[in-house]
């Protein structure tokens, strides 16, 4: 199939036969006058070969490419690709009668790009990052309800906050395909509720799973402190794994509530749990030296874009420094990053200088990453955004 054109100059094409899927604007020599935001073209390099196909953008990222060659982006393509992420997840063993909720979609990650889909139970949260997605929002959510294996009963739209505002989309968040909100989503024989109503992003974090499983095996008679809670992920597989007592802390006190519903929810009446509405630093700052001897710091990102680098980097020494200087002797400290725009070596940097400035003994135990159903392109490294360290500090 072939779409309205889009023509790269001369050796621009170079990314694309590598299976990058952007096309940049500077790549582009001409455009047919037709084309609009959200529409799907074709790419052509310079001597008219077709190179494949996706959807147009204003902006600097132009073309999000979905098919290599001539093949069509409608309902069978939509249809085989959500299939082939869904089989992935199976592969993966993450639907089982313990555990419901995961990534189905990942953006470049699944072939994607533009695209993320969250499951919790029988519901998906659908997420659209570029207009093209939005516009075939019902291939998409047709595609979900059809998956074998899976399902999909009920279809949330959410792209209010993620879609280019200048684009004008008006897109409101809502159903498109059902309409209850009562599911309860449950992570490795943990349950919660998943706000995807008024929670930010699709409404829980999944891709934390794995190391809040590595963080229970670390829990038994520690005091922990689970810093930039959210909906407290952290602390109720701390309080599964042991812990002496647990102390969440964010500054949204809608966050604060969403934990102690969680925690309630999985260990009613159990005074180990205690949630704090509060600025990070400030509760940092506050705490006994020796208060706690497991912290964990999972704040938002702190770059978004490369232009916040800098700034972002200092943030990070920062909040890991308090944490050295207050944690306990011998505790463990579980530390993340989830902005892009900051590598894994940046990231180590920061909290080997706020290391060194405690003067502590401290050894790295894991390195951690995004989980498996938050895959990686191979040819779209930008696509790894999250990582972690485990550290003993003496
Ligand atoms: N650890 C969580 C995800 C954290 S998301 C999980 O496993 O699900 C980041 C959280 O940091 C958000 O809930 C946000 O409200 C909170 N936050 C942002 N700035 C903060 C600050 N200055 N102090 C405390 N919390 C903050």
């Amino acid at each position: 199939m072939e779409y309205k054109k889009v023509v790269l100059k001369k050796g621009k094409e170079e990314s694309l036969r590598r299976f990058h899927p952007w096309v940049f604007s500077g790549a582009i020599d001409h455009i047919d006058d037709s084309v609009e935001e959200g529409d799907t073209v074709s790419v052509y390099a310079a001597d008219g070969t077709l190179i494949g196909n996706g959807h147009f953008q204003v902006g600097s990222i132009c073309v999000r490419m979905l098919t290599w060659g001539d093949a069509a982006v409608d309902g069978d393509f939509y249809r085989e690709r959500l299939q082939a992420a869904a089989d992935l997840r199976k592969c993966l063993h993450l639907l089982r009668d313990d555990n419901n909720s995961f990534r189905l979609v990942h953006g470049e990650g699944d072939f994607l790009p533009g695209l993320v889909v969250d499951v919790y139970g029988s519901t998906a949260v659908l997420q659209a990052h570029s207009p093209g997605m939005h516009f075939d929002r019902m291939k998409v959510a047709e595609a979900l309800t059809l998956l074998q294996g899976l399902e999909i009963k009920n279809v949330y739209y959410k792209s209010e906050t993620t879609l280019p505002y200048k684009a004008d989309l008006d897109a409101e968040n809502g159903y498109i395909v059902g309409g209850y909100d009562t599911d309860v989503a449950m992570e490795n024989g943990l349950r919660f509720h998943v706000d995807w109503l008024r929670g930010q992003k699709t409404g829980f974090f999944v891709d934390q799973r794995e190391n809040r499983s590595l963080l229970e095996h670390y829990s038994a008679g520690r005091r922990v402190l689970n810093m930039f809670c959210y909906t407290g992920g952290f602390s109720f597989y701390a309080m599964r794994g042991g812990a002496q007592v647990v102390h969440s802390v964010d500054s949204s006190a809608k966050a604060i509530s969403l934990t102690n519903e969680n925690v309630s929810l999985n260990f009613p009446g159990d005074e180990r749990h205690r949630a704090f509405a509060t600025d990070a630093f400030k509760y940092l700052a506050e705490m006994e030296k020796g208060q706690y001897d497991l912290i964990i710091l999972d704040p938002p990102a702190f770059a978004k874009h490369k232009s916040a680098l800098k700034n972002a980097l200092v943030g990070y020494r920062k909040l890991n420094g308090k944490a050295f200087e207050k944690i306990a002797p011998g505790g463990i400290l579980f530390t993340f990053s989830c902005s892009q725009a900051v590598s894994r070596e940046q990231f180590r940097l920061a909290v080997f200088s706020a290391a060194a400035q405690s003067r502590r003994k401290v050894r790295i135990l894991h390195q951690l990453s995004q989980p498996a159903d938050h895959p990686i392109n191979i040819y779209h490294p930008e696509g790894e955004y999250l990582k972690g360290l485990v550290l003993y500090v003496e």
